[in-house]
């Protein structure tokens, strides 16, 4: 009730969530009661949460925040949220995100931008929470859920926990199941949680990480219990510098918040190392090659007969026009044109395939790191803090709003777990985040080092 009050309260100013389901809430809620009274229960028996709209939901809204998936409600639940419902998890609604999870600012929602619960000091200027989990990390942050699930393209947990001041990892490919999870660029996507803290986040991964049988990607492969990790120490922990994450005319702030990161785990014992990873600076242009390709062939099954939105023509091939024309927007059409462009035959080899060449030379630098002994890499969440929301400059150049993932893209192209844990404040008092990237499958020491850092 105290979740559902507050929600009422600043929804409508934070547009945090999109679909609220307050009764469903309350039976589960209820239900938790009666597990708890009997001395049992999951992990997680009564904490209420909150899904991201990219997770189907059993006869409950799950439209991507797209219009093109207008009124769909499946008749099947994802496996992750699955795993939580069995755990004992509440849910209190679905949440806002960038359509189809494509966008670093929450602002290409068919339900109209997120609003970040932060300001600057002394303003009253909107900023907005990052993207594409913006309303997983606004829910979070303005307590309007214990914890929510997101997903992780290229920086989609990362990026908006690093701007609301929470926690967000991306587990390893392979981690969690992506059943049931709508796709964008499926060989790049995973799921993971926004907390509070590095203990709720690796409550929640626990929960949430499954092998899956309905997802061959998914690895058969242990789930430690990662709140074992909380507050071991990390002395003689290798930490890894990458002198190439040094980026030119990065700001001042963000420097020194990496140097503070550094002084603080080598305070804690750990051994600091520089490494040197030769490729990041093809990472954001492989990406933008590789995600959009993978896109541009999920995307093709909204054609106006299976799921939600039909706008009717004199044909089919004018249905299918019209429906995809209305429904998708902008930033989704352009993904389209990106990633049918670089699979076209004359094309291929010049873009699609140079960048998934590009993608293993990336991963072998890291490869390259852990052979060395480094146990993980520090690193910035993002190049700036939070900024306004419809800021000119991001809007005018597509290009200029893909740079926010300068530094979360290279952990999806290897298919490592990263994790953003709120490090300290900017000169304005908004949060800025440090990234932690692990070993494969290596998500607690993730857990271990971050805790040394929030
Ligand atoms: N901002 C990136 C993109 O738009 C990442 C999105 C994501 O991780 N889902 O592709």
């Amino acid at each position: 009730d105290a979740f559902l009050s507050n929600i009422e309260a600043a929804n409508a100013q934070l547009n945090a969530y999109v679909a609220v389901t307050a009764d469903k809430a309350r039976n589960m809620a209820k239900a938790s009661d009666e597990t708890l009274a009997k001395g049992v229960g999951g992990a997680l028996e009564g904490i209420p949460l909150g899904i991201k709209d990219l997770f189907a939901t059993n006869g409950v809204h799950t439209q991507a925040c797209s219009h093109i998936l207008d009124g769909f409600k499946p008749a099947y639940e994802s496996t992750v949220t699955t795993n939580l419902w069995a755990d004992g998890a509440v849910m209190l609604g679905k949440l806002n995100m960038d359509e189809f999870a494509m966008g670093s600012s929450n602002e290409t929602s068919y339900y109209g931008d997120v609003i970040n619960p932060w300001r600057k000091q002394g303003s009253n200027q909107d900023l907005v929470p990052g993207g594409s989990s913006g309303g997983s990390a606004t829910a979070v942050a303005a307590r309007l859920c214990m914890g929510a699930t997101a997903t992780d393209t290229g920086g989609s947990i990362r990026q908006p926990a690093a701007f609301t001041g929470t926690v967000g990892i991306k587990p390893t490919y392979g981690r969690c199941s992506r059943w049931g999870i709508v796709a964008f660029a499926s060989s790049l996507d995973q799921a993971g949680p926004i907390a509070h803290t590095v203990r709720d986040s690796a409550i929640l991964m626990k929960s949430m990480a499954s092998v899956d049988p309905k997802d061959t990607t998914s690895v058969d492969i242990e789930v430690p219990d990662y709140e074992a990790a909380i507050g071991k120490s990390v002395k003689g922990l290798k930490i890894g510098i990458p002198a190439e994450y040094r980026l030119d005319g990065m700001p001042g702030e963000i420097e020194e918040l990496w140097q503070k990161g550094i002084d603080w785990l080598k305070d804690a014992g750990a051994e600091i190392v520089d490494i040197s990873m030769p490729h990041t600076k093809y990472a954001l242009p492989a990406y933008y090659i590789v995600a959009p390709a993978e896109a541009s062939s999920n995307l093709a099954r909204y054609d106006g007969v299976r799921y939600g939105l039909r706008v009717p023509g004199k044909d089919i091939v004018e249905m299918y026009e019209n429906t995809r024309a209305e429904g998708f927007g902008d930033e989704a059409k352009r993904r389209i044109l990106i990633g049918t462009y670089v699979l076209s035959a004359g094309y291929y080899d010049a873009y699609y395939l140079k960048a998934q060449k590009v993608r293993t030379l990336i991963k072998r630098d890291f490869d390259l790191a852990w052979a060395n002994g480094v146990d993980a890499i520090l690193t910035p969440a993002t190049p700036s803090a939070a900024f306004g929301v419809a800021d000119q400059d991001l809007h005018a150049d597509p290009v200029k709003m893909y740079l926010n993932d300068i530094f979360t893209v290279t952990v999806n192209m290897a298919g490592l777990p990263g994790i953003s844990v709120p490090a300290g404040l900017d000169k304005d008092g908004l949060p800025l985040g440090l990234q932690l990237i692990g070993k494969p499958f290596d998500e607690s020491t993730l857990f271990q080092v971050g805790q040394v850092i929030e």
